[in-house]
């Protein structure tokens, strides 16, 4: 039984994502189905399907930014109805028993873990498969509300970039009077300079180079450096109370945990795919933190998104069609993505 519909899938770590099908289960009496209008590309999406993080379980259909339209609602649903404005982020379940689960940090269930929107294992024994595709059905308490006054294309890339950076801003307290860096300004970063911009921190803009430094103080940084000019970490030694580093890649983190006051904290919030080191100097003089942090639990995001609609945040983006996903790949691997690309599902839907 089930749904048939259109999705864009990888089928191993090297082959371009191609066009296939996949079956959605019936909607169950606590589901919600929708009609996936728009997918951000988030760069989990790329280090999953290149099996960067491990082996993945082939075809994976990717895409944890999803948003779109209410079509069927089960019995037993009493969140949404049919024609609401919805979105899904990174898990589509958890344990719900958990101490952490009870708490709203799904993303941290301490039984099973949180069940991924793709490359996981549903409870009904079938893998999930995410947002490159034309609709969804998951558990209404797993759905997030998209603010009428969001455009659904601009709300997808919240439900992942905004909430992994909304959640650590929050949770180390990013404030007037806090001053924040941002390591890397692609699609997480971008929106980690918006978001603390609101909360009303002072940011400096940490990227490779000054090449986007323009954008970044549209953005509302105050302070735009690049990482590849060795006077940058001279100049700002013992400046930040809190850099979120957001780069994908590896870093020589010695090198940025300098740039903290003492008592800072650097969260790492990109996960390349190999180990980083960490001299133990680089945290004992200074009494700096290193930490890191996971999205954010339901109803965080569901938080995030109402503060990014009051405080008019939203995503810089570049809409493409779904034939376009391995060119935005190749982009996105070569930092030129200004600064989310969200896919218009529209071909993939019935
Ligand atoms: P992205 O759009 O590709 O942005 C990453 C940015 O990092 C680039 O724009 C670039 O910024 C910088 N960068 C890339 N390669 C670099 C290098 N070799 N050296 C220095 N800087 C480099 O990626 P994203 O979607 O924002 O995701 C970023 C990372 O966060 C990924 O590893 C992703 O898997 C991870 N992530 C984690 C969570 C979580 O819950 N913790 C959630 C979502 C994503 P500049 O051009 O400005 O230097
Ligand atoms: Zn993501
Ligand atoms: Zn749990």
């Amino acid at each position: 039984m089930g749904t048939t519909v259109s999705a864009y899938a990888a089928t191993s770590a090297t082959e371009p994502l191609t066009e296939t099908t996949i079956t959605r289960r019936d909607v169950g009496p606590h589901d919600v189905a929708f009609d996936i209008h728009f997918a951000g590309i988030c760069h989990s999406d790329i280090h999953t399907v290149k099996a960067e993080w491990g082996q993945p379980n082939y075809p994976v259909v990717p895409g944890h930014e999803i948003a779109g339209i209410v079509t069927e609602v089960g019995a037993e649903v009493t969140k949404y109805k049919v024609g609401d404005r919805v979105g899904v982020g990174c898990f589509v379940d958890s344990c719900r028993e958990c101490d952490n689960c009870r708490a709203g940090l799904e993303q941290y269930c301490s039984t099973t873990g949180m069940v991924g929107t793709y490359n996981a294992v549903g409870r009904d024994g079938e893998p999930t498969q995410g947002g490159y595709s034309g609709a969804i059905v998951v558990d209404e308490n797993y759905v997030l509300r998209i603010p009428d006054n969001m455009a659904l294309d601009e709300a997808a890339p919240l439900l992942c970039a905004g909430i992994t950076t909304y959640s650590p801003l929050r949770h180390w307290g990013a404030g007037p009077g806090k001053k924040v860096a941002v390591i890397g300004l692609g699609g997480l970063g971008h929106l980690a300079v918006k978001i603390a911009v609101a909360m009303g921190a002072e940011v400096t803009v940490l990227s490779q180079s000054l090449k986007k430094m323009e954008d970044g103080l549209r953005l509302g940084a105050t302070d735009y450096r690049a990482t590849s000019d060795r006077e940058t970490f001279k100049d700002l030694k013992s400046t930040f109370d809190l850099i979120l580093n957001t780069v994908s890649a590896n870093l020589n983190l010695a090198d940025y945990l300098g740039l903290l006051k003492v008592d800072g904290t650097l969260v790492e919030l990109g996960m390349p795919e190999d180990a980083m080191s960490v001299p133990a100097g680089a945290l004992v003089f200074g009494r700096r933190s290193l930490a890191g942090s996971l999205i954010g639990g339901i109803p965080e995001t569901q938080e995030m998104l109402d503060f990014c609609a009051e405080h008019d945040v939203r995503p810089e983006i570049e809409v493409v069609t779904p034939d376009y996903i391995n060119e935005a790949y190749e982009r996105v691997l070569a930092s030129d993505v200004r600064y989310r690309f969200v896919i218009d599902t529209a071909s993939l839907r019935s």
